[in-house]
């Protein structure tokens, strides 16, 4: 025993435990959760008229009188098994928009609905993965700092120089960290201005376009090789109402991709004007993809452009290595962050920026980590579909008991603790791997069965 690794030893103690076997199954709740939270308390559920106690849950009847929850991150680098969970249930959420489901009637499958992509512009050449050369030139020339403006190698994706600037000198800096901080900003005139494009091809005056089309979306973003975000958007167009009503005869495909397609090249966003920088006018790149999305299968399929956007919420800064997962907090984060040259400078940039009383709005300190990109990874107008806290109650419901009518409901709850010892953390991690497949298991007997 004692030659054994602590884990090991902690794991057997663990296993000897009288209370193992339910201390297991909270494990098995938490969907072995890898950093839960320990809660202490009580519910108590009392009839309303007669004060009769219905039902009644206390952690001192726990293991370790504590109650596990999980800690529901979004990061696979953090907890792997939360982010699988809030990967399913973003999933579900574009899923229901896209072919309803979770409240969503199936007839927004008949709508006229876009898979778009909208890219960031050039702020200057980098290096470029693909099975073509790099940069070809057929001049040697340089640039003001003495670097090659071409690169004549053939770079494979995982090639470190990938999404690298062919002269950092020459690279844009201030404009990248000022571009992402004001993405947000660009996606809501962006927004305003589809529907200023589809007001006007319907001859409506903008103010009554409400009266006639809603148009509602599911976004997420997505950090290139160039540690630059670009934005992949499902957009759909639904009568007033929103999913349960029918879009105007105006309302088609065509009208939508032609007014996402103006308003992404027309939209302009000045950055406050700065002695150092002056004042920049930040757009879309020219790259803009937007792809209809057929009911009759034509075209890239619902359930696969669902998970495609699942998969990126599940990523942090650090893995896509465009920043950290953790805030800078000083100087000394900038320089010790474990990054790549390019993207130290698009911190450095952001926090000498930062300290600049004219960007003083844009807190690009606080948003070094995720180089000035201040938005939410997923985002979605309130008509779109379902909400995260809609999923996990109806989880929950599953789990536990439906709600008593006529009821009262007390509880008191207080946070102890959160994490595992090490053999907690073994064993969780194995019932992890568990859970994971049998998922796995049960997807493929879907996918063999369809
Ligand atoms: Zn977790
Ligand atoms: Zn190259
Ligand atoms: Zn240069």
């Amino acid at each position: 025993m004692r030659q054994l690794p602590e884990a090991d030893r902690d794991a057997i103690r663990i296993a000897q435990d009288p209370q193992f076997t339910r201390w297991l199954d909270q494990i098995t709740a938490t969907g072995g959760c890898s950093h839960p939270v320990h809660l202490f308390g009580s519910t108590t559920t009392l009839d309303a008229t007669t004060g009769e106690i219905l039902r009644h849950y206390d952690t001192r009847d726990q293991p370790g009188e504590r109650l596990l929850v999980r800690c529901r991150n979004r990061r696979a680098t953090v907890c792997a098994p939360c982010s699988r969970l809030h990967a399913g249930d973003t999933f579900h959420l574009v899923r229901a928009g896209l072919s309803g489901g979770k409240n969503v009637p199936s007839t927004v499958r008949q709508r006229p609905r876009l898979f778009i992509t909208l890219t960031a512009p050039s702020f200057g050449a980098v290096h470029r993965a693909g099975e073509d050369r790099c940069r070809p030139r057929r001049d040697r020339s340089e640039c003001e700092h003495g670097r090659p403006l071409g690169c004549g190698a053939i770079h494979d994706t995982p090639d470190s120089l990938v999404g690298q600037p062919l002269c950092a000198d020459c690279y844009d800096y201030p404009a990248h960290a000022l571009w992402h901080a004001h993405a947000g900003k660009l996606w809501d005139r962006f927004v305003i201005g589809v529907r200023r494009q589809l007001a006007s091809a319907a001859g409506v005056v903008q103010s009554r376009l409400p009266d006639h089309a809603r148009l509602s979306f599911a976004r997420v973003a997505e950090y290139q090789k160039r540690a630059a975000v670009h934005i992949h958007a499902i957009v759909r167009l639904d009568g007033p109402a929103g999913p349960t009503d029918e879009p105007p005869d105006w309302g088609t495909v065509d009208r939508l991709t032609a007014a996402v397609r103006a308003s992404a090249s027309q939209v302009v966003v000045r950055s406050p004007y700065s002695p150092a920088v002056g004042e920049l006018a930040l757009r879309w790149g020219v790259q803009v993809d937007a792809r209809p999305l057929h009911a009759d299968g034509d075209g890239p399929d619902d359930d696969a452009v669902a998970a495609y956007v699942a998969k990126y919420v599940t990523k942090g800064a650090s893995e896509t290595g465009a920043g950290t997962d953790y805030r800078l907090t000083t100087w000394g984060d900038v320089e010790a962050a474990r990054v790549s040259g390019h993207v130290r400078a698009l911190m450095s940039t952001c926090w000498r920026l930062g300290g600049l009383p004219e960007f003083a709005p844009l807190h690009l300190r606080s948003w070094a980590h995720t180089l000035g990109y201040r938005g939410h990874i997923l985002a979605k107008s309130r008509a779109y579909s379902t909400t995260y806290a809609a999923l996990r109650a109806e989880r929950a419901h599953h789990v536990s008991h439906a709600e008593i009518a006529e009821a009262v409901t007390e509880r008191q709850w207080r946070y102890v603790g959160s994490g595992h010892s090490l053999g907690a953390a073994l064993i969780a991690a194995g019932i992890a791997d568990d859970l994971a497949m049998n998922l796995a298991v049960n997807a493929e007997r879907r996918t063999g069965r369809g």
